[in-house]
Formats: C-alpha cells, structure tokens, sequence
C-alpha cells in the first residue's frame, strides 16, 4: 500500500494533486510521499519486534538527505557502500553508533573517516580489506569493529544484476576463506570481529533463498563458536521485494517470523538492510510528454524523463506501471515510451498499452522510489530531476532541479 492514488482521475500524492507540482515544479520530477516511507519502515521495523535487532536502512536505494533525517528520526540506522554515503548519512544527523558499511572497494581514506565516526562495523567483504581496515585502525589508534560477509552460494532467483550471493559474484567471502578470515581477525591487533555479515541480492519475491542463506550462516555462526570467536551481530542485508507489476513478495511481517523462528533463542543482535522495500513504492516519476510518433512499426510517446533519470528499464529492462496524472479515459494503444538521449536502450517501457497521450500532457512512472533518483546522471548533458517530498498536504522541494551552471561547476572550478 502507498499513497498515490486516483480521485476523479486525478493523481493524487497524499493530499497533494500531481498536476499542482508539476505547475510548481515542472518535470521530470520525483515525488515523494512521507506517510508511505514511515508507513513502509514501520511496517518493516515491527516485523522483527520479537526480536533484538536494528534496521540499517540501505541508502544507495535513496540517498536524499531529507530522506535519511526522516527515517533517522524513526530510529533507523543506515547501511552506507561509501565515503559520499557516509558524509551524506552524519550530515542527516544518523549517528555513527547506527551506521554499518558495506562495499567491496573500501579505501584508506573512506576507512579512515568511518572509524573517525565510531560506525558500528565494517563489513568486509575481502581478506586485502581487513588488513587495511586493521592497518588503518592502528594508525589511529583505534580499534576497528568488524564483521566478515560470507558469500554463501545462494541462488536468489532474482535478476543476474542484483544477485551478489552466488559463488561467482565479487561480494563476500567464500565460507572457506571467511573462516582463515576470522583466525586472522582474532589475531590481527587492531580490529575486532563482532559480527557475521550475508547480503545475498535484491528484489528476492519468496522467503526460500532467505533461509537458505540463513541456514548456512548459522551454520558457519556454530564453527566460529568451535574456534572460540564469539560473535554478537548477525547482519542479514537487506533484499526483500517489492510488487512493481504482478510480483506477490512476502510482506516483512512473514519473513520476520520466519527469521525470529530460527534466531529466537540465540544471543544475537540482528540487523537488516533494507532499501527498496522501503522506498521502491514511496516514489513515483513524473514528466511530461513532448511529441508522439508514429513510425511504420510502432508508435512512440517521447517524454522529458529518460534513462539518465531513471535507469532501471534498460540496465535490468525492469518494469514501472506508467499512468496519465490526469486521465482522459481515451481508447488504449500499445506504444513505447522513450526519452530524449541518443542510445536506442533509452526507454521507460516498451510495447505498454497505455491510453492515447498527447503532447503537454503528464504522465508518472509508479515505484521508482529506490534505485532511481540515486542512479541517474547527466549523460547527454541533462540536469538531474527536482525531487519533491509530500507529507499530507505539505508539499517541499528536498532537491532542486540542477541548472545548467550545475552541470559544468566542476569544470570551471577545477582544483574545487
Ligand atoms: C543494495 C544493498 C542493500 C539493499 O538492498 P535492497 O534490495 O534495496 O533491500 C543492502 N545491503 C547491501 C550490502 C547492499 O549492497
């Protein structure tokens, strides 16, 4: 359930109608809506209440600092992948008690201001790295906390991309070197393992892969035991999907049972990681369109939104419903909607039946909350989307519309 619904044929975000910020704002533009993100983190948080746990919310899925204040002010701690997600994450006020950080390529400097902000842990994913993370801590004088992510060979069943927890992905350790792993971490001066990390991939619909990874993990937890490593995290990462088009994933009070069956009687704090559960149905994508065409073959609907702005459909060729922000309850027409970049993979959807469009006229792609403003960029020179934030009749710019002086800054100022 999200707030984004139809009154008279009228988009509404909340109590905010779609058609009075695109007047305001213009397009392409994020919205979003605040109850639907606090709804969506209850929901999740609640699920694990039988539980002792923490919820790192995952902030590459939606990295806008308004956005982390609001879930930080909710108690959600964060999964940070790295130093721009960390100075992003204390500039929203998290506290670095609540922050985990993954990521497979951490450098000395991103070790360095991650331990200058006492982060929980570090989640190593690399043998190379908990040496530096160890060489780092003793520079400092510190002593890094850390956690080892296992790779356990776990088929997600979602898209090849976002699968990171087979033995052929780069992330984790296999559980053979996890185990050299944590010897090494005992005896290494300034680090210490406080945890068992696991992140097997994203937009899993079914609980089955879960358990599996699970399954193993506990199973490895019982080894570390045997050589006297006492662990106190189980960090699970984040994954659970979302319904984009017909997809039926679990809701998180399922798989937080299912967890709590398994983990209720061991000494662990639990933490999950997620990022598009909670964010993916919290955002849609509005723009405008600009021409329709009719080829031969096809009739395309051009529009002011692209693949720089939302990615999605033609990295994974991944689905967004698409509707009219005001509809006319015209005759419905298969087409293509395309943006303007000069690539043929530039497409929001492909052979969609949608009712006929004309130019000026609105148009919003549905859960592009997680994993759309965070991966656009500038190709073809455009300015990355407004953002805006809606919170019952309350509607507030989080980000404004880059201007074209935005887009050659750094070229200007070349020593920063
Ligand atoms: C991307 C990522 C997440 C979040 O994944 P979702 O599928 O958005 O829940 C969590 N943990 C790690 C380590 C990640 O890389």
């Amino acid at each position: 359930m999200n707030h984004f619904e139809y009154r008279d044929g009228r988009l509404f975000a909340e109590e905010v109608p779609v058609a009075d910020i695109v007047r305001r704002w213009g397009t392409p533009t994020y919205v979003y809506s605040a109850a639907t993100f606090r709804r969506h983190f209850e929901a999740f948080d609640s699920a694990f209440a039988g539980l002792t746990h923490m919820v790192c919310y995952s902030v590459k899925a939606n990295s806008n600092i308004h956005i982390l204040k609001l879930l930080g002010d909710m108690g959600a701690g964060v999964d940070i992948v790295s130093g721009g997600e960390l100075y992003r994450a204390l500039q929203a006020g998290i506290p670095g008690e609540k922050i985990v950080f993954s990521g497979v390529a951490k450098t000395a400097e991103e070790i360095a201001a991650a331990l200058k902000a006492n982060i929980l842990m570090f989640n190593v994913e690399s043998l190379d790295e908990l040496r530096a993370i160890d060489a780092e801590a003793g520079r400092m004088g510190l002593k890094a906390r850390v956690s080892l992510r296992i790779n356990p060979d776990v088929d997600p069943k979602t898209h090849p991309y976002i699968s990171t927890g087979m033995k052929k992905n780069k992330f984790g350790l296999d559980m053979d070197t996890a185990l050299t792993g944590y010897a090494l971490a005992r005896d290494l001066p300034n680090v210490d393992p406080v945890g068992i990390d696991c992140h097997i991939g994203s937009q899993l619909t079914t609980l089955e892969p879960f358990l599996e990874a699970l399954d193993k993990v506990l199973g490895f937890y019982r080894k570390l035991l045997e050589m006297g490593i006492y662990v106190g995290y189980l960090d699970l990462g984040g994954g659970l999907g979302i319904t984009y088009n017909e997809e039926e994933p679990p809701h998180p009070s399922a798989f937080g049972a299912a967890l709590g069956e398994r983990l209720k009687d061991l000494p662990l704090t639990l933490i999950l990681e997620p990022g598009r559960v909670i964010c993916g149905n919290a955002g849609i994508l509005v723009f405008r369109t600009v021409y329709t065409k009719q080829t031969p073959v096809k009739k395309f609907v051009i529009v002011d939104a692209a693949m720089n702005d939302l990615v999605r459909p033609s990295l994974y060729g991944s689905y967004h419903r698409i509707e009219e922000v005001e509809k006319h309850n015209r005759p419905v027409e298969s087409v293509d909607v395309v943006g303007g970049i000069c690539e043929s993979t530039d497409f929001l959807a492909r052979d969609r039946e949608l009712p006929g469009v004309e130019p000026g006229e609105h148009l919003a792609a549905f859960s592009a909350g997680a994993y759309g403003m965070t991966m656009s960029s500038q190709y073809n020179t455009r300015r990355r989307a407004a953002e805006i934030l809606v919170d019952g009749a309350e509607a507030r710019c989080i980000r404004r519309r880059e201007t074209y002086a935005d887009l050659i800054a750094a070229e200007i100022d070349t020593e920063g």
